[in-house]
């Protein structure tokens, strides 16, 4: 069941239609989210948020007070995110870092380079040197690591284990280590070991891939003679959008890194979700401008589209919504009605692609309803193709902000 929080319920109703469609955001429910999140981790687990899931600057604002720092994959995301929460830490990973965009980071002093090659790992010493940096610039070696346990298999979005551009292959593990250890880069220091190895794991599985994670970096450490002090174990925290009352088991995984940090006094572990934080506090509102009979099923077409909200048709999902029925009909012909019990609900692109949720159960669906889309916070409209078909951006609504 899809369930509207109030004032977003509100906003849907009372915009005008042609301000439709809208991205709705509840901060409030957000900042209740991800206190509720925090909430539940233990001491020594840090919580960053990876800023690629949705960067709207009052969401990376509203995240603030819960979060240790942000996660930045782009010198993009790193202007931006230090423009607008200053002072936060933040680690910058991601492949392919051009000189610029490291140098952008040096300059801004970032924490925490999370470096995917050795030549990245080189590039990095050789501008770090450059730059003269007064304190060692941080690294995280990210790698790219196998689970034992098949866990990534299962995920639609696995980046590791298996052949990806994402991270050092573990056997370039012992040359990494050398490197930053033997005195070759004194100005850089390794501070520990990342994995972003999927998404879409529950916290059974994540707890799984955390532990092998942490076992496989502490073996590393010991074989080098070296303290870990940091080990990342990634975001990738499931959002289920078939249910959307339903949430990752936070308590249930804060319980097992727990356990995991009691066995490694001195690690800091550390966690950087980004769908599983900002999904669930946002929302797509439209609404219907047609409804037709076609070769024996029923469709409405909303406002706006995939073009606006795009995460159904990467994901192949059916976006989740509610139907807020609209009395006033200002035509003086028939009003187009759904007469079957499930509709499809596509957009207004000229490409069969732009479903947005299929076979809804929507009786009585009529023109001029609106349609709420739910857990549209998280790579949603900025992962879309605003500019295909060149119609109107939608509109942008921040509910609940503190002032
Ligand atoms: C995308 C990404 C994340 C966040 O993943 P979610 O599935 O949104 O939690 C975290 N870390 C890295 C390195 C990423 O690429």
């Amino acid at each position: 069941m899809t369930v509207l929080t109030p004032p977003v319920r509100e906003r849907a109703l009372s915009l005008p239609a042609q301000s439709l469609p809208a991205y709705l955001y509840d901060l409030r429910a957000l900042r209740r989210h991800a206190a509720s999140v925090r909430s539940v981790l233990p001491d020594r687990v840090e919580l960053y948020y990876a800023a690629k899931a949705n960067p709207e600057p009052e969401i990376l604002a509203a995240l603030a007070p819960y979060v240790d720092g942000y996660e930045v994959s782009s010198g993009g995301e790193l202007g931006h995110v230090a423009k607008i929460v200053p002072e936060r830490p933040l680690a910058f990973g991601g492949p392919g870092k051009t000189p610029a965009e490291i140098t952008a980071a040096l300059d801004l002093g970032v924490e925490r380079f999370h470096v995917e090659s050795l030549h990245e790992l080189r590039m990095l010493a050789d501008l770090a040197l450059l730059r003269a940096c007064a304190a060692p610039v941080g690294v995280l070696l990210r790698f790219n690591l196998p689970l034992a346990d098949g866990s990534l298999e299962a995920s639609a979005l696995s980046m590791g284990g298996r052949p990806t551009p994402f991270g050092l292959d573990p056997a370039q593990a012992d040359a990494a280590v050398r490197l930053l250890t033997d005195g070759t880069y004194p100005h850089l220091q390794l501070l520990g070991i990342h994995a972003h190895l999927a998404s879409g794991l529950d916290a059974a599985r994540q707890l799984a891939a955390a532990e092998s994670i942490v076992t496989w970096a502490a073996s590393l450490a010991a074989r080098h003679t070296i303290d870990l002090h940091e080990v990342n174990v990634g975001g990738g925290m499931t959002v289920d959008y078939a249910a959307p009352a339903a949430r990752f088991d936070w308590p249930a995984y804060g319980a097992g890194l727990a356990r995991i940090t009691a066995a490694h006094p001195g690690l800091t572990l550390r966690i950087e979700p980004g769908r599983s934080l900002t999904a669930y506090c946002g929302w797509y509102a439209t609404e219907v401008l047609d409804v037709k009979p076609s070769h024996g099923e029923e469709f409405a077409v909303v406002r706006g589209g995939t073009h606006h909200l795009r995460t159904p048709a990467t994901k192949g999902h059916d976006q989740p919504c509610v139907v807020l029925p609209v009395d006033e009909w200002p035509h003086s012909w028939p009003r187009p009605v759904a007469r079957q019990r499930l509709v499809t609900l596509a957009g207004q692109l000229c490409t069969p692609k732009d479903v947005l949720a299929r076979r809804v159960p929507a009786t009585g669906l009529r023109a001029g309803d609106r349609v709420v889309f739910a857990l549209a916070g998280a790579y949603a409209w900025n992962i879309s193709h605003h500019d295909f078909l060149m119609h109107p951006r939608p509109g942008f609504h921040f509910l609940g902000a503190r002032r």
